[in-house]
């Protein structure tokens, strides 16, 4: 083979790699196929379902035209063989030919199969349809509540491009390339089943941890499927789902020292004394998330000793502002990085009036407290 043509060959090969699998510089560049065709998928937030129908099926049609690229390339690349001439190359070429254009018409016969009945043949819609039951009774309608999940910045989202993990308020999905598989969470059962442990990330000087959780279905008819997460996502994962999540494999999942000393914080301040706010006051959304509603009153319950260096706890007079991961966040923040050890029994300032208070004096202000009183 002449220089041009291999290295055209080595160029296409190396390009369509990239391309399928789309590295980051690929995709800062703008070289996916959501991007190259983003006017005509439209917008992933107005309709989470159809853009992924689309999408998948563009993908496959772009991905299923590669081979059938080299080939055009090749006529370019090489014009002394003539291989616009097709009865007149060699009969490997024919053959590759034979191949690449199969492939393509196979992927467009698959393509016009699914977008059949209003896209009833889709994986995606197939997926939807194992799930209906009422007051769903329609893929349609549950296509629609997704959409609107979806929609809500409350979601959790984490994993990388071609393995995309969304958790909504009911759903478990994964964004596959060609597919998206899903699970109800009220269905769904997640367990650890894998670690492996990466030392080498231009992002973080730690060693980064990636789980593997496997989420199947009660649902006999949703086949289980598996995604990936870094291990500090874990958390926030934890928070979103309501499902059950097993550690089968006993695997060690490293967090941060904050995020361990946010489950420390949530579960010593729910043995406190709970506050029930005054009859005709509302809970309003936390002022550091604006996620959920503020749940944290801060009274001043302890017996403080006063030989701290840092003083006595004083008497906080705000409302409740802050729900009880941000003001563990905060709490976190206020102390010496480098000595965990005395975190728990330290005093930090009020966020709003800066009084002290420690951790005995966090209370939890339950929901619909208020509302109790005027049963
Ligand atoms: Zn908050
Ligand atoms: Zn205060
Ligand atoms: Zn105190």
């Amino acid at each position: 083979m002449e220089t041009p043509e291999l290295s055209f060959t080595l160029a296409y090969w190396v390009f369509s790699l990239c391309f399928v699998f789309t590295p980051n510089e690929f995709r800062s560049a703008g070289l996916t196929v959501q991007n190259l065709f983003s006017s005509w998928l439209g917008s992933e937030d107005m309709g989470f379902v159809q853009y992924h129908i689309r999408r998948s099926s563009v993908t496959l049609l772009v991905h299923s035209g590669l081979p059938l690229g080299y080939y055009l390339g090749m006529c370019l690349a090489a014009p002394e063989q003539h291989m616009e001439h097709i009865l007149e190359v060699s009969e490997l070429w024919q053959f590759y030919l034979l191949v690449a254009l199969s492939v393509h018409v196979g992927a467009w016969t698959l393509v016009v199969y699914w977008s059949m009945w209003r896209w009833e043949n889709h994986p995606i819609s197939r997926a939807l349809k194992r799930h209906t039951h009422p007051p769903h009774s329609s893929w349609g309608a549950l296509a629609a509540s997704l959409n609107t999940e979806f929609r809500r910045v409350d979601k959790f989202t984490a994993g990388v491009h071609g393995a995309r993990v969304i958790v909504t308020d009911n759903w478990v999905l994964k964004v596959n390339t060609y597919s998206v598989s899903m699970a109800l969470q009220n269905q769904c059962q997640l367990s650890v089943v894998h670690s492996r442990q990466h030392h080498m990330s231009p992002d973080s000087p730690s060693p980064t941890q990636i789980l593997t959780l496997r989420v199947k279905s009660t649902n006999r008819a949703v086949s289980p499927f598996h995604i990936r997460l870094n291990s500090t996502e874990y958390s926030e994962l934890r928070d979103k789902l309501h499902a059950p999540i097993t550690n089968l494999a006993n695997v060690v999942i490293f967090q941060s020292v904050s995020e361990l000393f946010l489950d420390t914080f949530r579960s010593q301040v729910q043995d406190n004394p709970v506050y029930s706010l005054p009859s005709g006051q509302e809970l309003e959304p936390c002022i550091g998330c604006m996620q959920v509603p503020a749940n944290i009153k801060l009274m001043q319950l302890c017996q403080s000793e006063g030989s701290d260096s840092d003083g006595d706890c004083q008497r906080c007079l705000c409302r409740p502002m802050w729900c009880v991961s941000c003001m563990g966040r905060w709490f976190a923040s206020r102390q010496d990085q480098q000595r965990p050890e005395t975190w728990l029994s330290s005093r930090v300032p009020c966020p709003t009036c800066r009084a002290r208070f420690c951790i005995l004096d966090v209370c939890v202000v339950p929901e619909h407290s208020s509302t109790s009183t005027l049963d």
